[in-house]
């Protein structure tokens, strides 16, 4: 609708200056109702956006504009950031729309995490710039990447020389614009890397203004134990004097159900002493990962002689004995799915417990067979309702996809590359009264803003950037399922980055108006 057309007339009789032929505004949201993104109660209001920015928020029904979207019945926010994602992927130029994060309402991604992020970040954000991206990124440096550009996947401590060449590819990371430093202890090789080693790696992150964003050592049980991984990271953040992370944050197996409110104690304990720690999560109870990295021991993995050790038959038996153990200690054999395995697709979607049935073999060894074939994916279900709840609670969980870019396909990827933000909404606030739309929106927009140094996004305010959603709480919902990944999310009717529409009326437009947000560089 251009409703400035009949003005043209007015301003030929009474104006003298060009500027008056154009709209006050590029694009006006009628009739909304705001949720800012600090918490703040909602109330209605109109936006008025001009050159990229939100202008005016106030009551704008008299005013022109390029295009008016009347937002009535529905929820204007700022554009969702997600805390935690792999869309490293994005450089692919066919997955460089991320269409699958704009259909959830998201207009920034952080990529790198896990410890796996380039440390090539000028490269990586120059292809970016170059051939377009849907959403604006924030990258973090991989401790993992680093670590096994300078030592392979050794598992041993560093030399010197080795560790401050690490550091200076850290540094050097953080020069070209990283937003801090993840790691992915839990696997091979961040796994090798003892807590002083990664506090060493941070020297750099500190001085660039950065956070530390990490994957525990242990989620579970598998080594030092959960609430000793939470210590962990709580004390490298202090002790290297960065904010702290925590990377989907979870109570992960049957040993650890029902541990949240133990973990969320040592965090708030944290917090009370002013250490600055945060952090996200995906809405589901089922996680993703490699079956490699779900239930070989590290041992077999380190020095890169995984195959080797496995054709090993003096080793054979006790390989199998703690694969069994991984196995049991994630939920059984029939909470893992196969999620990807190109020698097998056809297994994709059965469990581990299907195929070694079919097999006639017991399920450690069908693991094994899996391993020595190739590199499956998985989909484990290994969280209880309960504890996914009360992390979701807290003030200081974020929302975190831990996905990456999809493209419909053959694979069977954790539906929340789909739909974690969209379900979150119609799940936890709108299905069940656990968190209110307030607190669920500011977990995906004002409180990552805060802890990536966003000043201009994340929040609804005059002079910031328009990067802005608005959904419809009687629609927007999560279609991805486990058993059918590949579906869009469904509700988000306008998203705008820095101005642009890139969905109208539910439609992608086909805009690729995000860009790389260097550490320092929101604008
Ligand atoms: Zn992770």
């Amino acid at each position: 609708m251009r409703r400035w057309i009949p003005l043209i007339g007015l301003c030929w009789g009474f104006c003298f200056f060009p500027a008056c032929s154009s709209p006050r505004f590029d694009i006006l949201i009628l009739n909304g109702t705001l949720v800012d993104g600090s918490g703040s109660p909602s109330f209605r209001a109109d936006i008025g956006i001009r050159d990229g920015r939100v202008a005016r928020i106030g009551g704008l029904s008299g005013e022109e504009a390029v295009r008016v979207i009347d937002a009535k019945g529905r929820y204007v926010a700022p554009g969702f950031i997600d805390m935690h994602t792999h869309c490293d992927n994005l450089r692919d130029e066919k997955r460089r729309a991320a269409l699958n994060y704009l259909t959830q309402g998201v207009t920034t991604v952080v990529t790198g995490s896990c410890g796996s992020g380039t440390f090539e970040v000028e490269d990586f954000f120059r292809v970016l710039k170059k051939q377009g991206t849907g959403v604006n990124v924030v990258h973090m440096v991989g401790q993992g990447r680093v670590r096994s550009a300078v030592m392979g996947d050794d598992d041993r401590r560093p030399e010197e020389n080795e560790l401050a060449e690490m550091a200076a590819l850290v540094e050097k990371a953080m020069r070209e614009g990283a937003a801090g430093m993840s790691t992915g202890l839990f696997y091979a090789p961040g796994s090798f890397s003892s807590t002083g080693e990664v506090i060493a790696l941070l020297e750099p992150v500190k001085r660039g203004g950065g956070i530390y964003h990490t994957h525990l050592r242990d989620e579970s049980n598998y080594t030092i134990g959960l609430l000793e991984a939470v210590r962990e990271a709580v004390s490298i953040g202090e002790r290297a004097g960065v904010p702290v992370q925590i990377s989907h944050i979870k109570a992960l197996g049957r040993p650890v159900w029902g541990l949240a409110p133990r973990v969320i104690e040592i965090v708030e304990e944290a917090r009370s002493r002013g250490l600055t720690v945060f952090a996200d999560q995906y809405p589901y109870p089922a996680s993703s990962t490699g079956l490699i990295a779900a239930v070989i021991p590290r041992w077999v993995q380190a020095g890169g002689r995984m195959k080797e050790r496995l054709s090993d038959p003096d080793l054979r038996e006790r390989i199998l004995e703690e694969t069994a153990a991984n196995i049991d200690r994630r939920g059984g054999a029939d909470t893992l799915v196969i999620s990807s395995f190109s020698p097998h697709p056809e297994w994709v979607g059965r469990s581990l417990e299907d195929i070694a049935g079919e097999r006639g073999k017991p399920e450690a060894e069908t693991a094994l067979e899996l391993v020595r074939m190739g590199s499956p994916g998985v989909v484990s279900f290994n969280q209880t309702e309960e504890d996914v709840e009360a992390f979701m609670r807290r003030d200081w969980v974020m929302t975190g996809s831990d996905g990456s870019v999809q493209l419909p396909g053959p694979t069977a990827p954790h539906p929340r590359s789909y739909g974690t933000f969209p379900r979150k909404i119609r799940r936890y606030v709108l299905d069940r009264p656990w968190l209110s739309m307030e607190q669920a929106i500011r977990s995906a927009s004002g409180l990552p803003a805060e802890m990536l140094g966003l000043e201009n996004r994340g929040r609804l305010r005059e002079g910031l950037v328009a990067d802005v959603v608005v959904f419809d709480p009687g629609t927007i919902r999560d279609l991805a399922t486990f058993a059918d990944p590949h579906r869009y999310s469904e509700g988000i009717d306008y998203l705008l980055i820095a101005g642009r529409l890139v969905i109208d009326a539910g439609e992608f437009t086909g805009v690729l108006a995000g860009r790389p947000l260097p550490l320092g560089s929101d604008i």
